[in-house]
């Protein structure tokens, strides 16, 4: 059977590109109807929190990602303790006395010679019970075994071949007894028949030390498949540097799960069909294969982002799911509507906006009737014109509906009747109802809201000004 997992330490929100290394596992377990595991890594205490632990199991599910199984390594340490028993007895692991400071002199000669650093081997002949004895504290090393080259064959970077010399016998259990990274990853990854290890390529130097781990438990040694990293627009390594980073971001500024998905899944991997961008979950799952995922970087460009999302909002998402996850962001601002109205705004005006916080802004005039008016709007209406052009709509709208037509009739009668040009006319009367000169088309606008309220915003204006 397949299986996957994702993996993450809860030592932060979810960084895009940790979300994009969560997004092909799963794709490629659902690919091949196999099994998706998440797998919290919070063996180190001091830098893992609940907190951060939530938040990532709530930007997993926002971003539709469903796993089925779950984990804690913080749940597992007696598991762990077998085992590193196991490579004791079996001689693949032996205790370390050695002190940082001794250690931290092997490293500095190691430097001064200009030779890559590792462990001199001093404790390699010392039994466990010998350690014991001494009333030190040890740590636990792993003996690799010297001269050794490992190969494997990535799934995305092609063939590896790493000299166990350049590492050396490598800590496994730290003096303060919770085991490490290379070790509980191996025990875990086993033990949950994980099939394809998918993760970033920082971890291309750990897999060396893990294969060795595999082989001295008589594990089954799984399939690797390294991700190429994400870059900024600068090239180098996206970072906070960049601006927002973490998918925690991106949902409260209201992107879209689906969009965020979508565009992820094109950083670094290329869809077999040229061209086409805009992807469901369900088609990226029928057509996921690590072997369309490119070897080289990806570079994320928020623009393109905005414009996917843009095209969800318009062309992808119903209304009624749109209305949905909008309507939290209009409450928030403060906005009070029902939903059906709500649905008929998305109707008219859903191209007015790519994000939700944008939304909360260009859809204003559709909610609020104390509008405030800009520098360039206020000078608009202290214009003669204005008081013209507002008492002549406000005479025509004593009868009949408002509409969009309607509103473009009353223009041209303006015109005909009163000489108006159609700039002054629709220039007054956007300034009255939004407060500013430029955003969603006033037609628009006097399509949805009602017209008592039109006229409200109207008559606001001619005794302000
Ligand atoms: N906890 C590791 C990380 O977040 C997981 C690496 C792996 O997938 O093996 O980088």
């Amino acid at each position: 059977m397949i299986v996957s997992r994702f993996a993450p330490s809860p030592t932060g929100y979810l960084h895009l590109g940790n979300a994009r290394t969560a997004i092909f596992s799963y794709l490629f377990a659902r690919h091949h109807g196999g099994k998706f595991i998440l797998r919290i890594e919070d063996t180190d205490k001091e830098r893992s929190s609940k907190e951060f632990e939530e938040m990532l199991l709530k930007d997993l599910e926002w971003l539709g990602i469903e796993w089925d199984e779950l984990y804690r390594q913080s749940e597992r340490f007696d598991i762990y303790r077998e085992y590193v028993q196991k490579l004791l007895e079996s001689g693949w692991a032996y205790p370390c006395i050695c002190t940082p400071e001794e250690l931290e002199e092997e490293r500095k000669r190691a430097e001064e010679k200009g030779i890559p650093y590792r462990y001199s081997g001093k404790c390699r002949h010392l039994t466990l019970e010998e350690a014991k004895r001494k009333g030190l504290p040890y740590t636990i090393r792993f003996r690799v075994p010297e001269g050794e080259v490992i190969t494997f064959e990535d799934l995305v970077k092609g063939p590896i071949s790493i000299s166990a010399d350049d590492f050396g016998d490598f800590v496994i259990v730290r003096s303060d007894g919770t085991p490490v990274y290379n070790f509980v990853v191996v025990v875990d990854d086993a033990l949950m028949g994980v099939s394809h290890v998918i993760r970033g390529e920082d971890h291309i130097p750990n897999t060396p030390k893990q294969i060795l781990i595999y082989r001295a438990l008589g594990f089954e040694i799984p399939k690797f498949a390294h991700l190429p990293v994400i870059l900024g627009p600068d090239r180098s390594k996206l970072s906070k540097r960049h601006g927002a980073v973490s998918v925690k971001n991106y949902r409260e500024e209201g992107f879209l799960p689906e969009a965020m998905f979508n565009y992820l899944c094109l950083l670094g991997w290329s869809p077999p069909e040229e061209g086409r961008e805009i992807y469901s979950k369900e088609e990226l799952i029928k057509i996921f294969d690590l072997k369309d995922i490119n070897s080289s970087p990806a570079v994320f460009d928020v623009q393109k982002l905005r414009w996917m999302n843009g095209v969800y909002i318009r062309e992808v998402l119903s209304i009624d799911k749109l209305a949905n996850y909008l309507a939290p962001f209009l409450r928030e601002a403060g906005y009070e509507f029902e939903e059906a109205y709500l649905k008929k705004v998305l109707e008219k005006a859903r191209d007015a906006f790519e994000t939700f916080s944008e939304a909360v802004e260009k859809l204003k005039p559709f909610f609020v009737d104390e509008v405030v008016y800009s520098e360039e709007a206020k000078a608009v209406l202290e214009n003669q014109t204005a008081v013209q052009v507002l008492n002549y709509v406000l005479l025509k709208l004593e009868e009949g509906e408002l509409n969009a037509q309607r509103i473009k009739e009353i223009a041209k009668l303006a015109q005909r009747e009163l000489g108006i040009k159609p700039k002054d006319f629709w220039h007054t009367l956007r300034a009255s109802l939004t407060g500013e000169l430029e955003g969603v088309g006033v037609d628009v606008i006097c399509d949805v809201v009602p017209k008592e309220r039109i006229i409200k915003r109207i008559r606001r204006v001619l005794t302000v000004f």
